[in-house]
């Protein structure tokens, strides 16, 4: 049974389901990379995914990890990698043998310390960056992107026997590429995330915009989170085809947040634009 309704998005064949409301839950999951983004309660769909990537210890986005590790094991499944900041690793490792003796059961983890600029493999093509944040101490997010090797020009209308040729020769003839496929934020105020090109060119961008209303600024701003004004900001410097928006506060009705995002953003950019929330499946 699923333990409530996630929202749910398809772009292209990209499935990115979860939930997220500020203050409340955060969980983000692409089940065709393999990534969770921050692990909210721990949701039943999430669970077979292998790679969590958590962005910081706050309750909301994190509550999860020890029923997703001792759910795995109950059902035979490997514990998964867990990936978070370095300095969150002491107090996880502690929540965790706590659990094993309140529960009785061993509950094997698999914790990977990140900080900023680390790359992590997730599948032979497939990596994950991490870069710094401005939230709380050590605070994290996380690009996914894939890497291939594009033949290099001068070598494109080459036989196959001549390309064997030449690599015996040891000579180059690839380019490695980088595709930027998505980019999580995690909970942030605006840092300027136009200086980092995997960030800028994403396919995907998922960012939180906590706040909408004028008088939530100096909330947003306590929070370390973001303002529409900021994220308006943001995104025009970014070239993201889709932009999803999370973390969403219960303070302002969502029809309220559609309106004001509208008059806030450039049609050009609103357009691209996927609430989270309002893709909750009923
Ligand atoms: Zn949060
Ligand atoms: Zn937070």
């Amino acid at each position: 049974m699923p333990s409530h309704n996630l929202a749910q998005i398809k772009i292209d064949d990209l499935e990115i389901i979860g939930y997220s409301v500020a203050g409340e839950e955060t969980v983000v999951a692409m089940p065709q990379l393999d990534v969770c983004f921050d692990i909210g309660k721990a949701p039943h769909q999430i669970i077979s995914i292998n790679h969590i990537l958590l962005t910081h210890g706050h309750m909301d986005h994190a509550a999860g990890i020890a029923y997703y590790l001792s759910h795995r094991n109950f059902s035979g499944q490997s514990p998964g990698t867990i990936l978070a900041p370095k300095n969150l690793l002491g107090p996880m490792r502690e929540i965790i043998d706590a659990w094993t003796r309140l529960d009785g059961n061993k509950v094997p983890a698999n914790l990977v310390g990140v900080k900023a600029g680390d790359e992590y493999q997730i599948k032979p093509n497939l990596f994950t960056r991490v870069f710094p944040t401005k939230h709380s101490k050590g605070s994290v997010g996380y690009t996914v992107l894939e890497k291939r090797k594009k033949i290099k020009s001068e070598y494109a209308k080459l036989t196959g026997p001549q390309i064997v040729e030449l690599k015996k020769q040891g000579i180059e003839i690839d380019n490695p590429l980088e595709i930027p496929i998505v980019t999580y934020l995690g909970d942030t105020q605006n840092v300027d995330f136009s200086q980092l090109k995997y960030i800028v060119e994403s396919k995907i961008l998922i960012a939180e915009c906590t706040f909408y209303e004028t008088e939530h600024s100096g909330r947003a701003e306590a929070g370390r989170h973001m303002h529409i004004n900021e994220f308006a900001e943001l995104i025009e410097k970014l070239q993201n085809e889709h932009i999803i928006i999370t973390h969403t506060t219960q303070r302002t009705p969502m029809r309220d947040i559609r309106r004001i995002l509208k008059e806030a953003l450039s049609p050009e950019k609103y357009k691209r634009v996927i609430l989270f929330m309002d893709k909750i499946r009923r």
